[in-house]
């Protein structure tokens, strides 16, 4: 589910882009990550204190950041799918620091919200791609403990409450329709501080490449640490502007959630397909997952539908059932979803048909 639609103008945008193949220590990639981090700003309406960082490695690497820099000695995680399990194992791997797990199964809902603080750092999942469940924004536990929230799937379909997350983090080959390979980290005052104290300790050892206050001190002067894929930086910026010129989040919101309904409704109405997700409430507005009658085999379904070029309808592998799993990323035409659905119902008709014969 890494993959997204990539709008023709975005494709049209990179050609015509000059800053390919030029410095990022230069002006006009520091313009696009300048620009990158004025209309994340304005499309998420950040209050002034809370910051955005990036940095290479996608969301895979902020778990390695975050452990290092924004967990101190006690985490408490949700975990209710394979990316919130991820990022537990980080946490419990590393020696300074201890996890209490929440579990759901795949399906259903894990939360670790807390009256007193028990952790100093909370960390879910806000959409587990992995199973199509959506979790409500919600505080661990109040400040000074951390609320750490994994949105990559999700984030830019999705209004946020800003003081309910510390750092709300994401990579932009999902709802922004870029290319993999980078991390975004939207940071609170707390975070700021908590990562600025934690890498000052010198019994702490946190490589360059992890080091989130200088992550923070480079993205404030529109660079890097390292070298970034411009590609990607002018993908994602191209995507945001869109997004700005299209209404903003809540329109966004709105796009997405209009194709989830529609395969909702499809779902509902077809004797072979069923909605993984049984709770209304927790099913996610960007990756549905349907499952289907086991006599239709949707690895077969999948592979007939690539050789026509509509590709990555899968479920997840690991969760090891037949099952289609359909984004409605911002990018993603309602339109398209239902010629999507209109295929499946046509080679399902097909395959049933020649049982029967
Ligand atoms: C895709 C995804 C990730 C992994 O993102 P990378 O950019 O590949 O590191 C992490 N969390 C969630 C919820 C995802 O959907």
């Amino acid at each position: 589910m890494g993959p997204s639609r990539i709008r023709p103008a975005q494709m049209d945008a990179l050609a015509d882009a000059s800053e390919l193949g030029t410095s990022h220590r230069q002006s006009p990639v520091k313009s696009r990550v300048a620009s990158i981090r004025e209309g994340l700003r304005e499309l998420f309406s950040l209050p002034p204190s809370y910051e955005i960082a990036l940095g290479n490695g996608g969301a895979t690497a902020f778990w390695a950041i975050a452990t290092s820099c924004l967990v101190e000695t006690r985490a408490k995680a949700a975990v209710f799918g394979e990316f919130g399990a991820k990022f537990a194992d980080d946490i419990s791997a590393a020696p300074w620091a201890s996890v209490d797990v929440v579990k759901a199964p795949p399906g259903e809902l894990a939360t670790v919200e807390d009256n007193a603080a028990t952790a100093d750092a909370y960390a879910y999942t806000q959409n587990e791609t992995s199973t199509g469940v959506v979790s409500p924004l919600y505080r661990g536990a109040p400040s000074p403990a951390l609320t750490l929230v994994d949105a990559t799937s999700i984030a830019g379909a999705s209004v946020v409450d800003w003081d309910l997350v510390d750092a709300y983090y994401f990579s932009p080959q999902k709802c922004f329709g870029s290319e993999g390979g980078l991390w975004i980290s939207v940071l609170s005052p707390d975070a700021l501080e908590r990562a600025q104290r934690l890498v000052a300790d010198t019994n702490r050892f946190v490589p360059a490449i992890l080091n989130l206050d200088e992550a923070v001190k480079a993205s404030r002067v529109d660079q890097t640490l390292n070298t970034p894929a411009i590609a990607t930086l002018i993908l994602f910026d191209e995507q945001i502007k869109w997004m700005l010129d299209n209404g903003g989040l809540s329109a966004m919101e709105k796009r997405a959630r209009a194709g989830a309904n529609l395969i909702h409704e499809w779902a509902e109405t077809r004797p072979f397909a069923s909605l993984f997700v049984a709770d209304p409430a927790l099913r996610s507005p960007v990756t549905t997952t349907v499952d289907l009658a086991p006599e239709i085999d949707v690895y077969d379904l999948a592979r007939t539908l690539r050789d026509v070029g509509i590709v990555d309808i899968e479920g997840y592998r690991k969760l090891g059932r037949n099952q289609l799993r359909i984004a409605s990323f911002p990018s993603v035409e309602t339109s398209d979803i239902g010629s999507l659905l209109a295929c499946v119902d046509w080679m399902v008709d097909q395959a049933t048909s020649q049982l029967s014969l």
